[in-house]
């Protein structure tokens, strides 16, 4: 195709980038082009626009005899096209009300051709500069000379001798100076301009300031092994498990002080910058404007001038969630991946990467150090530090030794024997009453995944579903409609179960609403204040809940999965679970993981401050090994158990998964071609030492109208394995979706 215009004068991609995204392709089975796509700035890669402009030759005369029977707002048209093509839809729109009638016309008769041109929203705005192009003296003079009329550029002179000698525009605009007068001057020579690009930082301001501080003995061991490591230049990779409060984020920032004084960059990733706003403002104060955060919720233009400003080396540290690993860090020295076990870090979506390994890949080929941080280390990286692949660096302590909260479980099963039916048990309540009396505050917990709040039929045992998606719609009481989680889809609630035409019809499940109410009705002078899906739609909807909170405008935090990562509130002295147990039935080997992860998070929120933390975990499955261990802080005893279990059934970190999805809108063929490809896996050279398991559908069997059947692959040969699927032409398949260590089985 031929070139609109040259976007870059220097090459975006720098040889880590390309190599990188090669590693990708090979590793995840996408194509090159699809991992070159992340290292490019804009939410999902390139935004490209349909565009217009004239075709290679044009035929005048027959354009002419075509317009002469239209009306004349066709040739003007045509005209501006010719003229200023590339032309989009959007810029027509501002000439005629209706351009799209038009561009049928001519695309039918061949008058113009379309093309594809990168989106403009994508480009970097610019700020022009005006300079002297005289010496002071001679504008002065001249600035004398000129006649009265001339007031304008008199003006702009003047401004400019007063300045150091260039201005803005934005100066221009305040001094009501026209770009007539600056033309006006340059054609005298008086002035040039010349244009730079525009940085915009939305997360300006907002900083901490961090009073100097003694490191605790651990973070002093941990920065002992970390500094030498970046210093030497070469790639090492450390896996800091630290307690929660054991004051990780400090360890980060030294080891990024040592990057930055080695003239190396760093990118910091967490998993959900919305959730996270307290590390940046520590990094943000520590290191000022040296600091770029990304997160999703960027323009595409904010977005690309955080880039070039790494690129540029105008700026050294990004910080953000797993996209801010395809910064342009040109002088890559350190990556920091906090919580390294969220599962954030996962993509689902084509390239299904892992944050994780694209970070230590990238890392290898830039000879940078890899930290990854957690209170919970996720199974795989555990085993691999203890086989020697991570230096391994505990840190047991709280920051001034500070104890771990005190954890009571409750039974529900007892207290339902002994008649409480309330979602709220005794032990959660009489902690709630103390510690409310004492003005502190606390955080309750509802791990919603797997007990929403669903609608069933009593009489024949029907539950509501989502026509679509196959799985039950979700009550919301505070707009009384149904909905689906999946596809959004809202369906009024029926008087009579649509089956048996019975009128017993009941809500079930806790869900956050419900909890609310309980909690309301038990406390009625507490401020409570919920977080979950349905109240952070907006921009930093998240940040404001939790500064709010942190404030002390309210009493209790109540919610999903988000209430339970990342702050550091230090007057919050009690947690609450309200079902401990309810991911761990899941079919998910990784549930009982999840689950401990999740306590272990939620428990650290309590007692971070200098008064100690108190946590009550009301559950049905008091004996499950994962209870057990998060309700003892005890990562230890979690992974022995986990690790068995891991190793007598083949899971990771024994092998690697493959999950390849079959999908489509006709379930016949979906099933018969997910029939077809296991039983050509199975006969496949290249798997002779691999398990392939399955088809079968796929947890949610249907989303969307679009059937899914999955098919695993279990191997300890991935390379050779991926090998067979691209030579099998899968990765290419539009109704297979290959997932290589994938996180939901
Ligand atoms: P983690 O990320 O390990 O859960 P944080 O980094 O949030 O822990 O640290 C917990 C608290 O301890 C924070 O309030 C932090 O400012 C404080 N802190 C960290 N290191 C020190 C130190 N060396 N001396 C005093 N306070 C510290
Ligand atoms: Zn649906
Ligand atoms: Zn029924």
């Amino acid at each position: 195709k031929s070139i609109l215009e040259i976007l870059d004068h220097v090459p975006w991609f720098d040889s880590n980038m390309l190599n990188t995204a090669r590693w990708l392709s090979d590793y995840y089975l996408c194509s090159l082009s699809e991992a070159m796509r992340l290292f490019i700035p804009g939410q999902s890669g390139i935004k490209t626009q349909k565009a217009y402009q004239a075709p290679a030759s044009v035929d005048f005369e027959q354009a002419a005899v075509l317009l002469s029977k239209k009306p004349a707002e066709f040739r003007t048209l045509l005209t501006y096209i010719y003229e200023h093509g590339p032309v989009t839809l959007t810029d027509l729109a501002k000439l005629t009300s209706d351009p799209a009638a038009m561009i049928k016309f001519f695309l039918q008769h061949k008058l113009i051709i379309s093309a594809d041109i990168v989106s403009k929203r994508g480009k970097a705005s610019v700020t022009t500069i005006i300079d002297l192009a005289v010496s002071r003296e001679t504008a002065a003079q001249i600035e004398q000379t000129l006649p009265k009329n001339k007031a304008a550029q008199r003006r702009l002179l003047n401004a400019l001798l007063a300045a150091p000698g260039n201005l803005t525009t934005a100066q221009l605009r305040s001094l009501s100076i026209t770009q007539d007068t600056v033309k006006k001057l340059a054609e005298q020579g008086l002035i040039t301009t010349r244009q730079l690009p525009l940085f915009r930082n939305s997360y300006a301001g907002g900083c901490l300031q961090t009073p100097a501080v003694n490191l605790t003995p651990e973070q002093a061991y941990a920065l002992g092994l970390i500094i030498p490591a970046i210093n030497t230049g070469l790639h090492t990779s450390f896996l800091v498990h630290g307690v929660t409060g054991s004051g990780k984020t400090l360890v980060y920032i030294r080891a990024v002080a040592e990057a930055r004084r080695l003239n190396r960059q760093a990118i910091v990733l967490v998993p959900e910058i919305a959730l996270t706003s307290q590390i940046v403002a520590r990094f943000k104060a520590a290191f000022g404007e040296d600091v770029v955060v990304m997160h999703s919720k960027l323009s595409v233009g904010e977005r690309h001038d955080a880039w070039r400003r790494l690129q540029a080396g105008q700026a050294g540290i990004v910080i953000g969630a797993r996209s801010a690993l395809f910064a342009p860090a040109g002088q890559l020295g350190l990556i920091i991946i906090d919580e390294e076990h969220e599962f954030t870090y996962k993509q689902e979506e084509t390239p299904r990467y892992h944050a994780r390994e694209v970070a230590l890949a990238r890392a290898r080929l830039a000879g940078a150090v890899v930290v990854l941080g957690s209170a919970t280390p996720a199974v795989e990286t555990y085993y691999k530090a203890r086989q020697g692949d991570h230096v391994f660096i505990p840190m047991n302590q709280r920051v001034d030794n500070t104890p771990m909260p005190e954890v009571t479980v409750v039974d529900m099963r007892q207290e339902l024997a002994q008649g409480r039916r309330s979602v709220i048990s005794q032990a959660l309540k009489d902690m709630l009453t103390e510690i409310l009396a004492r003005q502190e505050q606390a955080v309750i917990l509802l791990n919603r995944r797997g007990y929403s709040t669903f609608v069933l039929c009593r009489e024949c045992g029907h539950v509501l579903k989502c026509p679509h998606c196959d799985i039950a719609l979700v009550y919301h009481a505070s707009a009384t409609v149904l909905r689906c989680h999946y596809c959004r889809e809202r369906h009024t609630v029926p008087d009579i179960c649509p089956v048996c035409s019975s009128r017993y019809i009941r809500y079930f499940g806790a869900g956050t609403q419900k909890v609310e109410e309980a909690l309301a009705a038990a406390f009625p002078a507490a401020r409570i204040i919920r977080m979950d899906q349905d109240t952070t739609g907006g921009k930093m909807a998240h940040d404001k809940i939790l500064s709010a909170f942190a404030a002390g405008t309210y009493d209790i935090l109540l919610g999903t999965q988000m209430v339970a990562k990342g702050h550091d509130i230090p007057n919050v002295t009690a947690v609450g679970i309200i079902s401990a147990d309810t991911a761990l039935n899941l079919p998910d080997f990784r549930a009982a993981e999840k689950t401990f992860a999740l306590l272990t998070q939620a428990a650290g929120r309590a007692g971070r401050g200098k008064k100690s933390g108190r946590v009550v975990m009301q559950t049905y499955n008091p004996e499950h090994y994962a209870i057990i261990a998060g309700a003892g802080h005890n990562y230890q005893a979690f992974y022995q158990h986990e690790i068995t279990f891991r190793r007598q059934l083949h899971y990771p970190p024994y092998a690697n998964l493959v999950k390849i999805t079959v999908h489509g809108a006709d379930e016949i063929t979906v099933h018969r071609n997910a029939n077809q490809l296991a039983a050509d896996l199975t006969q496949a050279p290249g798997l002779a030492d691999a398990a392939v398991i399955g088809p079968f559908p796929a947890s949610v069997n249907k989303i969307k109208d679009i059937f899914r059947v999955n098919i695993l692959i279990k191997t300890q040969e991935l390379p050779t394995v991926a090998k067979q699927l691209a030579g099998l032409g899968l990765a290419s398949r539009r109704d297979i979706i290959v997932d290589i260590d994938p996180i939901n089985v």
